[in-house]
């Protein structure tokens, strides 16, 4: 079980609410979150007047269009609530203020333990309408983790991820999703990376330019390039926090991917004088003077 100490600051009444999400998980998992909704006796409003719960979540989706149909649920004392703002993530928000005591948080926990089990998905609690910072994740199999404090984030100390067991037995190690780290190349185009895959990976650090990444799933840091309209932005993968901008940032790394992408070293001599290295395929510089000439892919 998380330590509610360790987690007491996130809930800090700031006048904001605080949003549990289930990014990416559609309709299923609007589905589930009603599966849910029906075991508590949860309450759907449709512009404030009482209506029975939908039968089906895009009922609720469509309503949306052109009402405002709130679905309330009170989860032990929490009141956690649903607008239906998009099919593709799953949102609800809840009052801080709520999550008062040893008992709330772990009922919270609960919470999105369930909603994790129920969709297969691992569901993020952030601060209000900021998926990509959360502060806590719960996997589908009931593991919590803190992904970064909410005052150090960014700042180099206590962003480390805890693995703790949410659940009671934790005799059997935690059985973790298949993520996508280990299927692409450790350095390689951001256009390149599979769809979808590098936005749903939480934020821990960010740089000029740069913000370093972290998967849930297997720990791996990713560092991504900032948007630059004259640059083609690169995703390197880096051991840790330690050192991570200048890692991200080396130049070798970046040159060993221009002369990949460009199929490798041919077997003439570069053309610059008196160079001596050899070409890159298709071109008549080595990698070095292709790089001084600005070229970048
Ligand atoms: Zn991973
Ligand atoms: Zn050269």
């Amino acid at each position: 079980m998380l330590p509610w100490s360790d987690c007491e600051a996130f809930f800090e009444p700031d006048g904001s609410l605080r949003d549990v999400y289930v990014i990416g998980g559609g309709i299923p998992a609007w589905e589930g979150l009603l599966r849910i909704a029906r075991t508590r006796d949860a309450g759907l409003e449709v512009d404030g007047e009482e209506r029975p719960l939908p039968a089906l979540a895009t009922e609720a989706l469509a309503l949306r269009q052109a009402r405002s149909p709130l679905l309330s649920i009170d989860w032990d004392g929490i009141g956690l609530n649903a607008h239906f703002f998009a099919a593709e993530d799953v949102e609800l928000d809840l009052d801080p203020r709520a999550i008062c005591s040893d008992e709330r948080f772990e009922a919270l926990i609960g919470f999105m333990a369930t909603l994790a089990g129920e969709t297969g998905k691992t569901v993020i609690l952030t601060p209000e309408n900021d998926q990509g910072r959360p502060y806590l994740a719960v996997s589908p199999t009931g593991e919590a983790v803190v992904v970064a404090p909410p005052s150090t984030r960014g700042a180099g100390e206590g962003s480390d991820l805890q693995l703790v067991s949410a659940s009671t037995e934790s005799a059997s190690p935690p059985r973790m999703p298949a993520c996508a780290c280990d299927d692409v190349p450790p350095v390689h185009y951001l256009d390149e990376a599979p769809e979808g895959w590098v936005g749903g990976l939480p934020l821990v650090a960010s740089a000029p330019w740069l913000t370093l990444r972290r998967c849930q799933t297997c720990r791996a840091y990713w560092a991504v390039d900032g948007w630059d309209k004259y640059a083609e932005r690169v995703i390197v993968r880096v051991p840790s926090e330690d050192d991570w901008v200048e890692r991200a940032q080396a130049i070798e790394l970046r040159k060993a991917l221009l002369l990949r992408s460009r199929g490798g070293a041919g077997e003439e001599a570069c053309a610059w004088a008196g160079c001596g290295g050899r070409v890159v395929v298709g071109t008549v510089l080595c990698v070095d003077h292709l790089w001084e000439g600005g070229v970048r892919r």
